[in-house]
């Protein structure tokens, strides 16, 4: 995982029309697998866990690279004590993005959501 091929510009021009809807596919799940990653690696510094390698420096470029992500954030309930790590614009069970911050749809309180910088 040390390197991560979508950090690198995509090939312009080796798509014709017919490819959209597929370049569109791939573009997607490659979001969601370098979101992932995002994730995994705000976790990890987080909880302060060791690093492997160049996690750092990997999660760092893809939002580089990916601006419109934004930083990920720790989502956790008080009450449930459920946590997520989300992007700013995902909702996952149990929390729902509101205007200002997550909601735990189970206790029915706003979630308290720290952002990961790397
Ligand atoms: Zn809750």
């Amino acid at each position: 995982m040390a390197t991560f091929l979508s950090v690198r510009p995509r090939p312009e021009g080796a798509w014709t029309a017919r490819d959209a809807p597929r370049k569109q596919l791939i573009q997607v799940s490659e979001d969601i697998v370098t979101r992932q990653v995002v994730r995994i690696t705000a976790g990890k510094v987080l909880r302060s866990d060791d690093l492997i390698g160049d996690e750092r420096e990997v999660a760092t470029a893809i939002l580089r690279a990916n601006p419109a992500f934004g930083n990920p954030h720790v989502v956790r309930c008080d009450w449930c004590h459920e946590t997520r790590t989300l992007f700013r614009d995902e909702n996952e069970t149990p929390f729902k993005l509101t205007a200002h911050g997550w909601l735990c749809e189970s206790c029915n309180v706003k979630a308290a959501s720290q952002e990961v910088k790397f």
